[in-house]
């Protein structure tokens, strides 16, 4: 092994630490889980056509709740990604003239057009208003700015983001979330507080539903799905609120009584059970390019020695060629498509070139070691995911070499 990555395993060992801790901790939270709920082979099979008393679908959700602390959730492989979780969540809640209050500053690239493109069914053609309050630069809640914001209008939801996304700032901590929730119920506990939690589910102990969060969306193939998942989204958190989901997400009145999986769970259920371990490996890769990577003199965030709230590493490269090279290195020991030599595109949607790097046994699947960026100045690139740490201490390797 390179020695200059056999150092940096030495220096994280307390990191490591802490972060087997809290995995065998989430660990026992699911496995808990699944015996509360009697989980058994039978909850694996399929179901066809309206998918009517589907206890495979039915007991996933209970599952799910369960390990959220929540009183219910909807898990669906008819919800096709992260996005569509969270467009659910946001358009089952909000009716006409509601104002919705961001205070992450502006919400994941995926959902701007969700939220403000006109003419499409977004928030703002059902006249939603959604304004934003930045992160302070501290990667603090700017609460002056809130609750001047609250005493002048009457805000329908909160939204918070948790993980960084493809922004320079920390992903936000449960304790962090937890002073908002109390802040913001303090002001009045009609107020409903929505988490964006994509990339954030285990990489602590508790989830935003355990900390005063009413409901919470993500991706079952992000962390959550812990590698197995084929597809699939998740929405979780309080009673009446996820009723409301379950109307959007078939129709009114019929919410999560259907949906049929001809395919079965058992990938939906193993990847739960695997998701903790997943999570582990994930923030061990990221942990160990951030070390490295800083030692080589590039800004990272966050810095090894930082709160990891999600599993997302980002670098400043300063050099559009430097993230070409990093991307095509890591795309070199992908499993799948490890031929392939990404280069950067025009992709729909980006003001500027983007280029990714994804060998991925589940197309898209970012808890499979990924990264990604635009080509544009400081050209940073955002390294996530990672099934074993064994494959980003390969691809740091390559990452090395080709810098
Ligand atoms: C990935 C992600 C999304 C969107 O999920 P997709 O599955 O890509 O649609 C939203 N928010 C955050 C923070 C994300 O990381």
């Amino acid at each position: 092994m390179n020695k200059t990555i056999q150092n940096a395993l030495k220096s994280t060992t307390k990191t490591f630490a802490k972060l087997d801790e809290i995995s065998i901790y989430n660990e026992n939270k699911v496995i808990e889980a699944f015996k509360m709920h009697a989980v058994a082979l039978r909850h694996f099979n399929g179901t066809s056509g309206y998918g009517n008393d589907d206890v495979g679908r039915d007991t996933l959700c209970k599952v799910v709740a369960t390990v959220f602390g929540a009183e219910n959730a909807i898990v669906s492989p008819l919800i096709t990604s992260g996005t569509h979780a969270i467009s659910l969540a946001l358009f089952g809640v909000l009716r006409p003239n509601d104002i919705v209050l961001s205070v992450t500053g502006q919400p994941y690239d995926t959902l701007q057009d969700v939220i403000y493109k006109q003419g499409i069914g977004s928030l703002k053609d059902f006249n939603v208003q959604f304004d934003t309050i930045d992160l302070t630069s501290e990667g603090g809640f700017d609460y002056e700015a809130i609750g001047k914001y609250l005493q002048q209008k009457p805000v329908k939801m909160i939204y918070i983001q948790r993980s960084r996304g493809y922004a320079w700032r920390p992903a936000l901590s449960i304790a962090q979330i937890k002073d908002l929730c109390l802040y913001i119920k303090g002001i009045s506990p009609k107020i409903m507080i929505f988490c964006d939690n994509c990339y954030g589910e285990f990489v602590e102990k508790l989830e935003p539903t355990d900390v005063g969060v009413d409901f919470c969306a993500g991706s079952f193939i992000k962390n959550i799905g812990g590698g197995l998942a084929p597809t699939g989204g998740y929405i979780v958190g309080r009673n009446d609120l996820i009723n409301l989901v379950a109307g959007r997400l078939t129709a009114p009145s019929i919410g999560a009584e259907v949906g049929s999986y001809q395919y079965g769970y058992r990938l939906f259920y193993q990847g739960l059970f695997l998701a903790p371990h997943t999570v582990n490996q994930a923030l061990k890769t990221a942990t160990l390019f951030s070390s490295v990577l800083s030692a080589k003199g590039f800004d990272v965030s966050p810095r090894s020695d930082e709160h990891l709230g999600d599993i997302v590493c980002a670098i400043r490269l300063n050099d559009p060629d430097k993230m070409i090279k990093f991307c095509q290195a890591v795309q070199s020991v992908s499993p799948i498509d490890g031929f392939v030599k990404p280069e950067p595109w025009e992709q729909p949607g980006y003001a500027d070139k983007v280029i990714m790097a994804a060998g991925c046994f589940v197309q898209g699947a970012s808890i499979e070691l990924s990264c990604d960026g635009p080509i544009r100045e400081p050209y940073t690139v955002y390294l996530q995911g990672g099934l074993t740490l064994e494959h980003g201490i390969l691809a740091l390797e390559k990452v090395l070499e080709s810098l």
